[in-house]
């Protein structure tokens, strides 16, 4: 199979996403704003750094850029390819290509996973620096991220492992550098050991998507930025029937009622749910009333509430992990499971026994039973409203 860390992160986002995406499926236009503009800056930087350009002055690199939002009309696309220019004018004010030695630009890579994968992609740029090592740089158009989750960046171990590769040295280190927040970079060196813990992470991802025979929706945050959102399995409705059953634009009768049985349904549940709370309250009163009174049932005309009382050992869990760590009872009570643990108690020495009786407190607890006698009675209805 071959991947690239586009396809494994859209992906991990989302399996449904990455359906779409690998079965080209037609995209919102609406929702590629982000892409569009990302696209732009890219091209634009390609354009100022490629060596067939002759490393044009910064007008026509801006001038090229504004050629490229020459189709844009929305005027919040508009607004941000604004801000594009003043970040690009920024960057490459600061990043003149006659002071850099580029190696490499906008440069394709194919290279083996191992068990018959490969992953492929494109690098931004490559640089040679003055002490003669290469630093890969990636150009980024949104937020910067968590600087210590660098080590985990998947993008930028695919990237140093491939350059290493086809330039045998690990003499690189891998940047991402964020046009829109004044170049703001962030670097990564990953060791041996470290690009081959993401190989492996890499080749369990791939044989879980050539496993995968669902694809299912996983609904997050990234669904607001989702191309494929008015497509989804998990938004169909919501954009393609839900309003216009609401406005009746909508005549197909199993659409009109299975409306109202989905309404009826969340309607019941919300009461549930609430009926829920209020009848563990009760139960709590109740309970505190049976022991304070030393009574076990109570009646009325509508039935029985029946309340027993119990008492149960419970362990300070952090203090007896302490214990347990320093002891051979690890290997009885892997985790502190009360139930295990009270299991294993006959065959502990006294002193262990007296090691864990310090941190265990008796805990009393209650269940309440509750037997209506009002199931038969026609006006449960009215007495639940009441
Ligand atoms: S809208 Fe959300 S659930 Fe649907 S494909 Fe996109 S990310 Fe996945």
């Amino acid at each position: 199979m071959r991947v690239s860390h586009t396809k494994l992160d859209t992906y991990k986002q989302c399996p449904r996403k990455y359906k779409f995406y690998v079965d080209k499926a037609p995209q919102d236009p609406s929702r590629t704003l982000a892409l569009r503009f990302g696209s732009a800056v890219h091209k634009a930087l390609e354009f100022a750094y490629a060596k067939r350009y002759k490393y044009p002055p910064q007008e026509r690199v801006i001038e090229y850029y504004k050629g490229l939002m020459r189709q844009e009309t929305d005027p919040e696309v508009l607004k941000l390819f604004e801000k594009g220019i003043a970040a690009l004018k920024n960057y490459l004010g600061k990043n003149e290509a006659a002071h850099m030695s580029i190696v490499e630009i906008e440069k394709k890579f194919l290279i083996e996973l191992g068990n018959g994968h490969e992953i492929e992609g494109i690098i931004d740029r490559l640089d040679m620096l003055p002490d003669g090592s290469f630093e890969i740089i990636d150009y980024k158009t949104g937020q910067i991220p968590d600087a210590e989750k660098l080590g985990e960046n998947w993008q930028l171990a695919i990237y140093q492992f491939a350059k290493q590769r086809k330039l045998q040295t690990n003499r690189i280190k891998a940047s991402l550098v964020y046009i829109m927040f004044d170049g703001h970079k962030l670097t990564y060196q990953f060791g041996k050991d470290e690009l081959e813990r993401v190989r492996t992470e890499i080749l369990s991802l791939v044989a879980k998507i050539e496993a995968d025979t669902v694809f299912a929706p996983k609904t997050s945050a990234w669904c607001n930025t989702c191309a494929y959102q008015p497509i989804c399995p998990a938004w169909v409705h919501k954009y393609n029937v839900k309003d216009q059953v609401l406005v009746g634009k909508i005549k197909d009768k199993d659409m009109i009622d299975i409306q109202s049985k989905i309404d009826r349904l969340l309607t019941v549940t919300a009461v549930i749910k609430k009926l829920d709370d209020e009848t563990q309250q009760l139960k709590e009163i109740i309970a505190i009333f049976g022991k304070e009174n030393n009574m076990t049932r109570l009646f009325s005309d509508l039935g029985t509430v029946s309340i027993s009382f119990q008492k149960k050992r419970a362990y300070d869990a952090a203090k007896l992990a302490e214990v347990l760590r320093e002891n051979l009872l690890r290997k009885i009570v892997k985790t502190i499971d009360t139930k295990k643990l009270e299991k294993a108690m006959p065959y502990l020495t006294e002193e262990e026994r007296q090691q864990i009786a310090a941190f265990t407190k008796e805990k009393e607890s209650s269940s309440v039973m509750v037997r209506p006698a009002i199931e038969e009675r026609e006006d449960i209805d009215d007495l639940i409203s009441t």
